[in-house]
């Protein structure tokens, strides 16, 4: 009984500019892409997805630490922004498998990943988590 889920439905990739990326063993990105993202997703009254790979990995793709630390420091952001949840992903690059999770806000400042149960690849897209 009270079942319920949420889905996030990705539509649109906004890359990063040249200027917009620190390359510095991981690549990193700067705040100003960030900025720019979460501007264009509220102008179309979407939510924003953050996905990075891990070209390694293989599989579910579990939140570590860094990545933590990283998808934490937008998640307040980006509900302010653009009124939804942070979505994170990350792509395992050996076999292409996804991990994803929303942050939610779990009191004022505090916000917690909630892994999503299923990624789905819908139409040659990045597709569809729920
Ligand atoms: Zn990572």
């Amino acid at each position: 009984m009270g079942a319920s889920c949420t889905t996030a439905l990705l539509t649109e990739v906004v890359l990063p500019q040249e200027d917009e990326r620190i390359v510095h063993g991981t690549v990193d990105f700067t705040g100003a892409y960030f900025l720019r993202a979460a501007a264009l997703a509220a102008e179309r009254a979407c939510g924003l997805g953050f996905i990075h790979s891990h070209p390694r990995g293989r599989g579910w793709q579990r939140l570590n630490t860094i990545d933590h630390e990283a998808e934490a420091s937008f998640a307040a952001q980006t509900q302010v922004i653009t009124g939804r949840p942070l979505v994170g992903l990350t792509f395992a690059g050996t076999d292409t498998g996804f991990g994803a999770r929303i942050w939610q806000q779990q009191a004022p400042r505090r916000y917690a990943p909630t892994e999503a149960e299923s990624v789905r690849v819908a139409g040659g897209c990045l597709g569809h988590l729920q």
